[in-house]
Order: C-alpha cells, then structure tokens, then sequence
C-alpha cells in the first residue's frame, strides 16, 4: 500500500491507465474553499443538531430552526469558490481520464469548477423545492425572504412547505442518482474517493462495491477511513495540493 506524497507517480500512472475511473467525494474536498465539513473541530455539527425529515413535516418550529439553520449556513455557501481539486477532477473528466464524480456535497462546487457529470446523491443547495408541487426556487431568493419574514416561505406558486432541495436525515435518496452510481462504482476499475470520512450510508457503501468488482482504490484524506485497509494507496496531505501534485505527474508526460 502508497501511503505518502512522494507516491503521487504510481496514482498518477493508474490514471492513466485507466479505462474507467470514478471519483466520489465528500465535505473534505470544500473545505479549503471555506466551507466547513462536519465532522472536523468546528466542523458544522459541533454548532447545531440537523433537523430531521420526520420532525420537519411534523412541526413549524422545526421547520423554523431548518430555515434559521440553513439561513446561517447559506453565505458559505454561496460565496465559495471551487478549489484546485474542484478544477483538477473537472480537468480530468474533460480529458477522458474521469467517467464524473459522485458526491455526498451540496454545495454544487463540481459544476462551477467545470465537471459536467455529477452525481448529487444528497441533493443541491442551490435551489428549494416546494414539497407539494415540485416547484423549484433560487436559494438565495428564498433565504432572503426568510430573513425579511423571519419565517419559513411557502411556495408562490401553491402555497406549500419548501425546503432546500437536499437529502435530509430520514429522507430517501434519489433513486436515480443512487442506481447510476452504484452502476458506475461496479463497472470502475479505479475509484478515488476523496475528502469523506465514508461513514455515511448507503453513499459510503460505494468505495466498498467498487473494490468488490475490481477497482483499485485511492483514498485521499487527512483522517483514517473505515475502508483503508481496502486501499491500494492512502494519500494524507491536503485535498487540493494532492490532486493538483498528481495532475502535474500527468501533465509532466
Ligand atoms: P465528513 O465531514 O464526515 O468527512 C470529511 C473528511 O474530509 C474528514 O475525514 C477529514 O479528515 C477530511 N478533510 C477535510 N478537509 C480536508 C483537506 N483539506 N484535505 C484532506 N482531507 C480533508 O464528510 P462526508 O464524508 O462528506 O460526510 C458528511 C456529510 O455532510 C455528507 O453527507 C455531505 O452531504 C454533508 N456535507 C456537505 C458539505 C458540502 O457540500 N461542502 C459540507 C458539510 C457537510
């Protein structure tokens, strides 16, 4: 098993290689575009509790503390700007090296940085989507008017409860997204996951069906993984140096 920066060759040589590579990524890869993963010191959790699906439907206050947590959140995210490794992984799928990117984010940096193919398996939070008829809203419009009316907005349209168009604990993922993705895990012979503690299920599940079709795995992260073990070669340095360091390698031949 790779475990150091001086191993970045023999990744950079997979890639190459490979005829069907996949990357899937987690908080990890935004945080060094300012917006703070979960499980880390300062992380988003250790300030406030998710509000889940069950209790939104169930209860306005609820409901409230989800706007007034999303509110807080809201400038994070949409004043980021995608990263060395946003743009290193939308290079590569422009090249032909990368099939796309599965990712447990929200923050929709993939598409900013120039990745066409992505999987969102939580949902976006550049948008809201009304619960009764599918209507769709620009988020910021909507946290505005959360602010001005410090309450949650209903839908212009029907009048009903809207939310961040984002997978909430208890709420079901897409199932689309998840089949494709599961499809392209089983069918990669290199699968690099990047910036995720893989501990959230079922997206976490994916490295594991990859490696048990065949795929090499890479796994760049600061912290260990449950799945490390599985790993053909561990990559601990930052995200965006990492992968830029491994893009030199491919351009240098
Ligand atoms: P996580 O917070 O559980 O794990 C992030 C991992 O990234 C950690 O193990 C940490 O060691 C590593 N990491 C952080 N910054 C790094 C860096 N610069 N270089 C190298 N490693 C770094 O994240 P997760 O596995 O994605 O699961 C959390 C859930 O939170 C996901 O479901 C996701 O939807 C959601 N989330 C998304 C965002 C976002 O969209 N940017 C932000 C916070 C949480």
């Amino acid at each position: 098993m790779l475990e150091s920066m001086r191993e970045l060759d023999p990744v950079a040589q997979w890639l190459r290689e490979a005829q069907a590579a996949v990357a899937f990524t987690g908080a990890g890869i935004s945080t060094e575009s300012g917006i703070p993963d979960f499980r880390s010191p300062g992380g988003v959790w250790s300030k406030s509790q998710p509000v889940d699906f069950e209790d939104f439907l169930a209860r306005p206050a609820a409901r409230y503390e989800y706007w007034r947590q999303k509110a807080a959140q809201h400038r994070d995210f949409a004043d980021a700007q995608p990263n060395r490794g946003h743009y290193a992984l939308a290079k590569w799928e422009q090249q032909g090296r990368l099939q796309g990117v599965i990712t447990q984010n929200i923050d929709g940096l993939h598409q900013v940085a120039g990745s066409r193919r992505v999987w969102e398996l939580h949902g976006t939070s550049r948008y809201v989507s009304c619960l009764s008829c599918d209507s769709r809203f620009d988020a910021e419009s909507m946290v505005e008017r959360f602010l001005a009316q410090d309450e949650p907005p209903a839908c212009s349209h029907c009048g009903g409860i809207t939310k961040h168009a984002t997978i909430s604990f208890g709420q079901r993922l897409p199932s689309a997204v998840l089949e494709e993705s599961i499809l392209f895990s089983q069918r990669s012979d290199l699968f690099l996951a990047i910036g995720s503690s893989l501990v959230v299920h079922p997206a976490a599940g994916l490295p594991a069906i990859a490696i048990q079709h065949g795929a090499r795995l890479v796994i760049v992260n600061r912290d260990p993984t449950p799945l490390d073990d599985h790993a053909d070669a561990i990559l601990r340095g930052s995200i965006g140096e990492t992968l830029a360091r491994i893009d030199a390698s491919l351009d240098s031949c």
